[in-house]
């Protein structure tokens, strides 16, 4: 299905829209507040499966920028990903 984005973690999951910036962005706070709760979640969206953990304080750089590692990390096909690269990425 597109324009929508499955979260699932321990207990439950819930299904968001991702069509408009607005919904992206409460998108990502849904992951990053069920992340910090769960310690990781588990994204669908375009087919695509996406791991959401908490970084685990590894100075480790993003797999498609400069940037080290943010606060969650984003794992898509053994790859891990910043949050800027992720959001582009999830588009
Ligand atoms: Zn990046």
């Amino acid at each position: 299905m597109r324009g929508v984005a499955h979260i699932s973690f321990e207990g439950g999951g819930l299904i968001v829209p991702v069509q408009t910036p607005y919904e992206r962005q409460l998108f990502f706070e849904h992951i990053d507040l069920s992340a910090k709760r769960h310690g990781s979640v588990r994204l669908k969206i375009n087919r695509r499966h996406w791991t959401v953990s908490l970084h685990n304080g590894d100075h480790e750089a993003c797999a498609s920028c400069p940037r080290s590692l943010d606060a969650l990390t984003y794992r898509l096909n053994g790859q891990t990903y910043c949050g800027q690269c992720a959001r582009r990425a999830l588009h």
